[in-house]
C-alpha cells in the first residue's frame, strides 16, 4: 500500500502550506506576463480546501480528489481552476472505489491528470503553461520506475524533471492564455502556472517519501 486517504490528506495539508507561503512569489511571476492574481487565486482554492477539511477526512480516496477537485475548480477562477480542478478530478476518476493505491495506480493518476489538462487546455508542451513541468516529470517517473528504479528515487528524479521542465518555460513564448498576447515579451519569466504546478508535485513527492518519518 502507498496511498490511501490519510496520506493524500497529509499531501493537501503540504499545498496548502506551501501556497499560502509562496503565493506572492506566483503573484509576482503572473504580474511579469499576466494579470498578477495566479498566486492569489490558487491560495483562494487551497484555503478553501482547509476550510471544508473536515469533510474531506470522512471521504475514500477517489472521493476526496473529486471533492477536492471541485472546491478548486469553484475557488481558484481563472484560467488555472479549471485546469487544476481537472486534474485532481481525472486522478479520483481512475481509483474510484479504492481504499489502497499502488505505484502503477499512482502513474496512471498522474497520467489521467496530463492528459485530461492537455485535452480541457488544448495545450501541447512548449506552450509555457503547467504542462511543461508536468509532462516532462510524468514522463521521468514512469520511465524510470518501469527501467527498474526504487519508487522513492524514481519520485526524486520526477521532482528534478519538474524543476527543469518549469524552468525551461523561461525561454519560450506562450501560446495559450493571457501571457500569449505579450509574444516575445513572455520570453525572459517563467510561467505563473508552470511554477505552482512545481510546487504542487513537490509536496507530492516530499509527503510520500518522508511518510515514514
Ligand atoms: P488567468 O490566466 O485567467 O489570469 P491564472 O493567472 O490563475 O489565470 O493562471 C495562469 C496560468 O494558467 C498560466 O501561467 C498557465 O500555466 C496556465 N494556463 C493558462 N491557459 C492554459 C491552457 N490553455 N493550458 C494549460 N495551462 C494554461
Ligand atoms: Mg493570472
Amino acid at each position: 500500500m502507498l496511498l490511501n486517504s490519510e496520506i493524500i490528506l497529509k499531501i493537501l495539508g503540504r499545498m496548502i502550506q506551501v501556497i499560502s507561503e509562496k503565493y506572492k512569489y506566483l503573484d509576482k511571476l503572473d504580474s511579469e506576463i499576466g494579470d498578477g492574481e495566479h498566486g492569489s487565486n490558487m491560495h483562494r482554492g487551497f484555503l478553501a480546501i482547509k476550510n471544508d477539511i473536515e469533510k474531506l477526512k470522512k471521504l475514500n480516496p477517489g472521493e476526496l480528489l473529486l471533492k477536492a477537485g471541485e472546491i478548486l475548480v469553484f475557488n481558484i477562477g481563472g484560467a488555472s481552476g479549471p485546469l487544476y480542478g481537472t486534474a485532481f478530478i481525472e486522478a479520483g476518476k481512475v481509483i474510484r472505489g479504492k481504499e489502497e493505491i499502488s505505484e502503477d495506480e499512482i502513474i496512471e493518476m498522474f497520467d489521467s491528470s496530463l492528459k485530461g489538462i492537455k485535452n480541457r487546455g488544448k495545450t501541447e508542451l512548449g506552450d509555457k503553461t503547467m504542462i511543461d513541468t508536468l509532462e516532462p516529470a510524468v514522463n521521468k517517473l514512469k520511465t524510470s520506475y518501469l527501467a527498474g528504479s526504487d519508487w522513492e528515487i524514481a519520485l526524486l528524479e520526477m521532482k528534478e524533471s519538474a524543476r527543469e521542465g518549469m524552468n525551461s518555460t523561461k525561454d519560450m513564448i506562450a501560446v495559450r492564455g493571457r501571457a500569449s498576447y505579450l509574444g516575445q515579451r513572455a520570453k525572459g519569466y517563467v510561467d505563473p502556472g508552470a511554477a505552482s504546478m512545481y510546487l504542487l508535485l513537490e509536496a507530492i513527492v516530499d509527503t510520500i517519501v518522508k511518510k515514514g518519518e
